[in-house]
């Protein structure tokens, strides 16, 4: 095998491997065929295109005392079977408690405050991070976390999880655990007298409210024992990804991240008039969350179907892996979208680059118009077109 065969067949293992990975999970966390993209999914089959927005922050969600969590899932949502995201406040001194996720990674973007996390890994290893506002974190599927308000002021964050059904039997609480599992059991379990666990939460906990944490982290019970792989990113930290004369991207994937394997997340930025011109991702879902401005998302699902909405801040949209679609900031003011999607490798075929990558003979024939028409096309990829046209 020469080097760059040899190199070809490496690459094909790696890629199918990952494919395989990618199939797995998806249909065991879904249960459902149509995630395979070979069986039609019925929620998009019908004759017109079915509404892919939902007004996540004018919904009511699960509120206690200050702290409040909005979720969309399939349940409000039903278009997003791949991803579902939860809007979460929590008030100083409060944490939403120790849980799980059995069927979903936790994915986050803090917009206000600050918060504290600590997480466990099967290998024993415990990191505790604090995050301000263009943070990131990354929790893979089914490590215990708590998320807790640090300081003095709220915070209020969005988390994105790689399943569109996570929240259905999804989330395993510790409350809820040891309020339902006899104190005998437990006091063997750690030892101690049954007395121990006299007057625990009888039902699932959810936000705890306590004094507010200590400014630095206080020490484990098994002392410090940090993971090999950090699970904070400080996103707008970094420079933008790209710069375009209409606006700005922020990308994290698993190259710049690399405990997130299953999600990369966008920050856009949009110019008034500006637009992320029409693409798809090959690969991945797409979950939109406007933090500011009113942006108007096109979507195209083959056979004429064709549909638009109409997005404000704290709007959630949806585009399902391979769907044709664009952003465009209809306001006055700037516009800032947070994206997320269910794959740790970012893929988007833009639809100048496509056509840069035709000659000009196939497009004239294509759209039956003369060759010359095709010379004042765009020469490479124009990803956001400002206001005047790229
Ligand atoms: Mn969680
Ligand atoms: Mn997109």
């Amino acid at each position: 095998m020469s080097d760059s065969n040899r190199r070809d067949f490496l690459a094909g293992t790696a890629l199918l491997a990952a494919t395989t990975a990618m199939f797995g999970n998806r249909t065991a966390e879904a249960g459902d065929p149509s995630f395979m993209n070979n069986v039609p999914d019925p929620a998009l089959a019908g004759k017109e295109l079915p509404t892919f927005k939902f007004a996540l922050e004018k919904s009511m969600g699960k509120v206690i005392g200050k702290s409040s969590g909005k979720e969309a899932t399939v349940e409000q949502l039903p278009i997003s079977k791949g991803i579902a995201g939860v809007s979460m406040r929590l008030e100083p001194g409060a944490m939403r408690e120790l849980h799980w996720h059995a069927t979903a990674a936790e994915w986050a973007f803090v917009l206000e405050g600050r918060v504290r996390t600590t997480v466990i890994d099967p290998q024993g290893f415990a990191e505790t991070n604090d995050f301000a506002p263009g943070d990131v974190w990354l929790f893979p599927r089914g490590h215990g976390h708590m998320l807790e308000c640090l300081g003095n002021e709220p915070a209020h964050f969005i988390l994105i999880f790689d399943n569109g059904y996570f929240s259905e039997f999804g989330t395993f609480s510790i409350s809820d655990w040891i309020g339902h599992t006899p104190k005998a059991l437990l006091a063997k379990n750690f030892g101690v007298p049954e007395s121990a666990f006299e007057g625990f939460p009888k039902d699932e906990v959810y936000f705890a409210r306590g004094a507010v944490p200590p400014e630095k982290p206080s020490t484990p019970l098994q002392g410090w024992k940090l993971p090999p792989t950090t699970h904070k990113y400080e996103m707008l930290e970094q420079p933008p990804h790209k710069i375009f004369k209409g606006g700005r991207e922020w990308r994290v994937d698993s190259s710049r991240f690399p405990i997130s394997t299953t999600i990369t997340g966008v920050i856009l930025d949009l110019e008034p008039g500006a637009l992320r011109e029409l693409h798809w991702h090959p690969n991945a879902d797409e979950w939109q969350y406007v933090i500011e401005g009113n942006v108007s998302v096109t979507m195209f699902g083959s056979h004429g179907r064709y549909r638009t909405e109409t997005m404000e801040k704290g709007d959630v949209g949806y585009i399902p892996q391979g769907y044709g679609h664009s952003i465009e900031n209809i306001g006055n003011k700037p516009s800032r979208i947070l994206i997320g999607f269910n794959s740790g490798v970012y893929e988007a075929i833009d639809l100048s680059q496509w056509f840069a990558g035709n000659p000009l003979d196939v497009l004239a024939t294509n759209f039956s118009k003369p060759a010359s028409l095709f010379e004042k096309f765009p020469k490479e990829d124009v990803f956001i077109a400002p206001q005047v046209g790229p």
